[in-house]
């Protein structure tokens, strides 16, 4: 089998509604998705994750023009090799960011490859799957104004309750104070009712404010507090870790077992939290759980692409290890944004569904989606 074409479909949809979060307003959705062919016939999907603010068109050019060319007539099952070839042609001028999304849509696309091609889905392929449920945590608390929108968030909160969720994740960073006023007003709205929270400032502090708002948030019973300050600060994320109660998450914005070795020597996380689009697809993110592992890590993937990214996330989560056994384990969680999303709910002829407030882990071969293509005319750039 060898690989016979490269194609990228840049897709882009202008949202109703701009909502922000702490680093700026989201007015479109934007997803950089890789469809390789093989002379066999066997198609694979992948996804290079596309920010909130980021344009689709950066990942689409470095797969174009760095790597397709090497890569035809390569074998696709060669999946670990020609990783590795990838990042070794773009060192000096990738390992982070939009050129490690293109080297990881290329990377799930070849996992999609390879379990069509043994007819496995790509947690058999990556080890077993640990678990075939996992529980969705909503992510949402999007601001529409700005600030002093606590109450139309504590009504958010009892919505996504009321759709089975009893895990959320409530975006901050707008402000200390008004940080507070929303997580005060969605505990009171949420009661007693059975609800783990989880908090994302987006890195929109520095040390002193984030502690600040960490301190403040003792008392919240988090799961985690993510991205506390800026990734270049790797001393300030081992600080919170010194200095607060909660689990301190990070790691959407970096990539490759160099990356996270960093944050791991670090002693800079207690959840890494890799996104499969950007940290180097399943491969990367398979160098990346072991490592976690050999550190103690606790690894709980970040997902905000499209359902191809869900997918490919679904599949990595079923076969991660749990970090520190026990028969009651904490077991790791998917990120199931909720905002309005066309390429999430549209893309596939199977979008992820609750079944009795948790997703199951499709069982077919490969990433186990197929793909819409009126989804990809409609919304093509
Ligand atoms: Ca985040």
């Amino acid at each position: 089998m060898k690989i016979k074409n490269i194609d990228v479909h840049v897709l882009k949809s202008q949202l109703e509604t701009p909502f922000a979060f702490s680093q700026g307003w989201v007015r479109q959705r934007a997803a950089t998705l890789v469809e390789i062919t093989t002379d066999t016939g066997v198609t694979g999907w992948g996804e290079a994750f596309t920010q909130g603010l980021e344009t689709p068109e950066i990942a689409a050019a470095a797969i174009k023009s760095c790597f397709a060319d090497m890569l035809i007539g390569e074998n696709p099952l060669d999946i670990e090799r020609l990783w590795f070839d990838m990042y070794h042609r773009s060192r000096d001028f990738g390992r982070k960011g939009a050129v490690m999304a293109a080297i990881s849509g290329i990377d799930i696309a070849l996992w999609d490859i390879a379990g069509q091609f043994y007819g496995q889905p790509i947690s058999q392929l990556l080890g077993g799957a640990f678990r075939k449920v996992v529980q969705p945590y909503a992510t949402g608390f999007y601001r529409l104004h700005g600030q002093g929108e606590a109450g139309r968030l504590a009504d958010e909160a009892l919505m996504h309750y009321d759709n089975g969720f009893r895990l959320m994740k409530v975006k901050l960073g707008f402000g200390v104070d008004d940080d507070i006023a929303v997580m005060d007003a969605i505990q009171t709205a949420l009661g007693s009712r059975d609800v783990t929270l989880m908090v994302d400032t987006n890195h929109a502090y520095g040390r002193r404010e984030a502690l600040m708002l960490g301190d403040r948030l003792a008392d919240a019973n988090l799961r985690w507090y993510e991205e506390p300050v800026v990734p270049e600060d790797i001393e300030g994320y081992a600080e919170m870790r010194a200095r607060l109660p909660m689990a301190i998450a990070g790691g959407e914005n970096e990539h490759s077992l160099y990356g996270f070795k960093s944050l791991f020597t670090a002693g800079a996380l207690d959840i890494a939290q890799p996104d499969i689009g950007s940290c180097g697809g399943f491969s990367g993110a398979r160098h990346i759980t072991i490592l976690a592992q050999a550190f103690g890590v606790e690894v709980n993937p970040h997902v905000w692409g499209s359902a191809i990214a869900q997918a490919a996330s679904l599949q990595w989560i079923s076969a991660i290890p749990t970090t520190h056994h026990s028969i009651f384990a904490r077991q790791p969680i998917l990120e199931y944004d909720q905002s309005s999303h066309p390429f999430r709910r549209e893309l596939t002829t199977a979008p992820l569904e609750l079944q009795d407030k948790m997703v199951v882990v499709p069982d077919a071969p490969g990433l186990g989606i197929t793909i819409r293509r009126d989804t990809l005319d409609a919304y093509r750039v």
